[in-house]
């Protein structure tokens, strides 16, 4: 299987840096940690080609892309708090566009089976007419809408286990039912939204699913949401490519929330999306790196992520068996409700 699995990554993706917990050191240790694995020797390095406006504009405002090249080139530091800027900022975050669209190509080419994207800067938080939340532009909406232009997909499934809301990404597709987007995530923190009565709109109403889960949920109730909302969800889709914001800042000693997940638990994560993936879709999967600010958890958990999928893992089993919230059971019951709106519409 290690044949079929892609990582795509480009030294440039480093250029986009500051002293701020989204930095390269993020991608370092990631990679240090990868090169040191014997198992992934096999595994191919793609590099990406950068992203073009006209790709980027298929999400994106022309007026905020044209505002945000103007900023940097006039050598703003920040485009909002939490946001930093670079001058090279603006061709890095077109890199990290091209990562996501370089590996949708070689997932939808049938050169490889799965594709991970290690681009920064992220981008599940940037919406049609802003960057924000550390994210510039919205790697993950604008491949999934090359996808449909360039393959003419009619049904992708995004799963975005990044700890924050993926409010970006749902703004884009919010009234499309070729795209359903479930968003499972630590309610109330940044950036305050992906309540569960927001479903979409139109015919996008019933194809917008969040999960928020109180903080300290870890590996148990993960499963749950899998189990319970997530598989059964996919089988009434019937997605023809699954496409994953990757956030690793689910792990329990992340810095910046509050969530209990372990190293296993996110390869938990991978094998019950790779089962809906070998149901469904042939296998095809493509990884977007979004969050993970612990740089020891972030890479051990990204590479417990590619070890199930290159098939090599003995079934890891969750160590962290501990129920954290009684609460869950009760959520996962309102958002199944929502489950049933979903159906194969084409
Ligand atoms: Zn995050």
């Amino acid at each position: 299987m290690a044949k079929q699995v892609g990582i795509v990554y480009h030294e440039d993706f480093l250029l986009h840096t500051s002293n701020h917990p989204e930095y390269k050191g993020r991608l370092t240790s990631i990679m240090d940690l990868l090169n040191k694995d014997k198992m992934f020797a096999q595994i191919a390095k793609i590099e990406p080609t950068p992203a073009t406006v006209e790709e980027v504009a298929l999400v994106h405002k022309k007026e905020y892309i044209v505002s945000l090249e103007e900023k940097i080139n006039e050598g703003f530091n920040n485009l909002d708090l939490d946001t930093y800027l670079t001058p090279h900022s603006f061709r890095v975050a077109l890199l990290s566009v091209g990562g996501t669209l370089t590996a949708l190509r070689e997932v939808m080419s049938g050169r490889k089976k799965v594709c991970f994207s290690l681009g920064r800067p992220p981008g599940h938080h940037a919406e049609p007419e802003r960057g924000m939340g550390f994210c510039l532009f919205n790697n993950i909406a604008i491949a999934a809408l090359v996808a449909q232009k360039e393959f003419d997909l009619k049904r992708i499934l995004i799963i975005d286990f990044d700890v924050h809301h993926g409010n970006g990404t749902e703004k884009v597709f919010y009234d499309s039912s070729n795209v359903l987007f479930v968003s499972v995530h630590q309610s109330a923190a940044y950036p305050g939204t992906g309540g569960i009565a927001d479903l979409g709109v139109g015919n996008g109403y019933g194809y917008n699913i969040n999960i928020p889960l109180p903080p300290g949920c870890s590996d148990v109730e993960y499963d749950k949401v899998f189990r319970h909302i997530i598989i059964p969800l996919a089988d009434r889709y019937e997605p023809e490519l699954i496409m994953i914001s990757a956030g690793y800042d689910g792990y329990r000693d992340d810095p910046l929330a509050n969530m209990g997940l372990t190293v296993n638990g996110y390869a938990n994560i991978t094998q019950h999306i790779k089962k809906i993936a070998d149901k469904h879709c042939e296998g095809k999967m493509v990884f977007s790196l979004e969050g993970g600010y612990h740089l020891d958890g972030l890479a051990k958990s990204f590479l417990a992520t590619m070890k199930v999928v290159i098939g090599s893992d003995k079934r890891m089993e969750i160590t962290n068996q501990k129920s954290s919230d009684k609460n869950i059971m009760e959520i996962i019951k309102k958002v199944e409700k929502n489950i049933k709106k979903v159906d194969r519409k084409v």
